[in-house]
């Protein structure tokens, strides 16, 4: 239960979460309370979530899609709006603009950073631009100084796409308290996790109680409120909201995984330098060392797989490594090669970096559990197949 079952199996996969006893003892507690849905570990949670960033106020959400969803709708984003934001991302940073009836604005990454270029922001802001959504691609830091500067300039909202970013930082800020509204994921492939699950931070009290009423079906009232023994049966509901509340059996595993937190980032970092010293004489790019002044999350270490120089297609090497019984995972087909947003009339050649790196980018198993020799059978494989 405490170690990692996957290390001494023979697949070893992209990603698995890092669970130990502690996490499953606070569980059972509250599955023992008698109390399983929003309640007082939710709320320690986000006390403890807002101290780690040092934003003033945290919400717990059910995903970071939600997050990004509520997030834009706090900071009054809708129809006729347009969000500006990467094609190296998830599908959520876009979907979630989409849903609020704005149109998110897609402009090109800075090839070596993956993350996006200001100079590309800057070009694409109109009357109609509300909002630049940055996404901190693998856990790198996006140059926060530059776009909070735009932001501030044109009157947007800067609100953070951080699903990668939990401890990373820029300028001796933590991500989570330089944007105006930060949105994290506890989805099970990150690096902390709650199963599912998501926050916002942020120092506006107006956003944040905006965002808690939208959370939960636009009610006045939560249910512990509701509940509890002083409580009151009755509630208003006061706009139509949504469903996207944390539960406290989520909660009290993120509050384990935020107690262990640096050691599982440490051994990260660990793993990280073991990749970069391994794979230093094949012919693939490694990630950039972090820029100065910035704390780095290492959620994902992702080379990219030129055919001309490996002899071996992107592509062709995730097969061989799965054959190898080593899992990867592609970070990402960049989104304006999905059908979904074909309508946009964006098409192939629109954003080359993105392309570049959309072609070619493979991520690698690093996860906090993951073992010594499994990290040296990941290096010997790549080894094996690119030297
Ligand atoms: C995982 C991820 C999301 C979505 O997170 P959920 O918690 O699953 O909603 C959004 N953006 C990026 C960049 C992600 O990697």
């Amino acid at each position: 239960m405490s170690s990692a079952p996957a290390t001494t199996a023979s697949f070893i996969p992209f990603s698995a979460p890092s669970i130990r006893d502690a996490e499953v003892d606070a569980v059972v507690a509250v599955l023992e309370s008698g109390w399983l849905t929003t309640g007082p570990r939710v709320r320690e949670f986000e006390a403890a979530m807002a101290a780690y960033t040092g934003a003033r106020f945290a919400i717990a959400l059910n995903s970071c899609t939600a997050a990004l969803h509520l997030s834009l709708l706090a900071a009054g984003v809708g129809r006729g709006d347009e969000v500006t934001t990467t094609p190296l991302t998830f599908c959520a940073t876009v979907n979630a603009t989409i849903h609020t009836a704005a149109t998110p604005v897609l402009v090109d990454i800075a090839g070596d950073t993956m993350n996006l270029d200001p100079a590309a922001v800057d070009a694409a802001i109109t009357d109609r631009t509300a909002a630049i959504l940055p996404v901190h691609f693998a856990g790198r830091p996006a140059d926060m100084a530059t776009l909070r500067q735009l932001a501030s300039r044109h009157g947007l909202a800067l609100i953070d796409d951080a699903a990668h970013a939990p401890g990373a930082a820029s300028d001796g800020r933590r991500i989570g308290a330089i944007s105006d509204l930060s949105c994290f994921s506890f989805h099970a492939t990150k690096n902390l996790t709650t199963g599912e699950g998501g926050m916002v931070t942020t120092d506006s009290a107006e956003w944040a109680d905006r965002i808690r009423l939208l959370a939960l079906h636009g009610m006045s009232r939560d249910g512990w409120t509701r509940y509890a023994r002083e409580g009151t049966p009755h509630y208003d509901v006061v706009e139509p909201g949504f469903k996207c509340n944390m539960m406290d059996i989520q909660a009290a595993l993120g509050l384990r995984q935020l107690s262990r937190f640096e050691a599982m980032q440490q051994r990260r970092a660990r793993i990280w330098q073991r990749y970069d010293e391994g794979l230093a004489g094949l012919p693939v790019h490694r990630p950039l060392p972090p820029a100065p002044g910035t704390v780095h999350a290492r959620h994902l270490y992702t080379i990219l797989v030129d055919r001309e120089e490996c002899g071996l297609s992107r592509d062709e090497l995730f097969a061989a490594l799965r054959t190898r019984g080593i899992g990867t995972s592609v970070h990402f087909r960049a989104l304006h090669l999905h059908p979904a947003y074909a309508h946009q009339g964006y098409a192939r050649g629109a954003f080359p970096q993105a392309e570049h790196v959309s072609d070619r980018t493979l991520s690698l198993p690093l996860w906090a559990d993951l073992g010594e020799d499994d990290v040296t059978r990941v290096v010997e494989a790549l080894t094996e197949l690119l030297a």
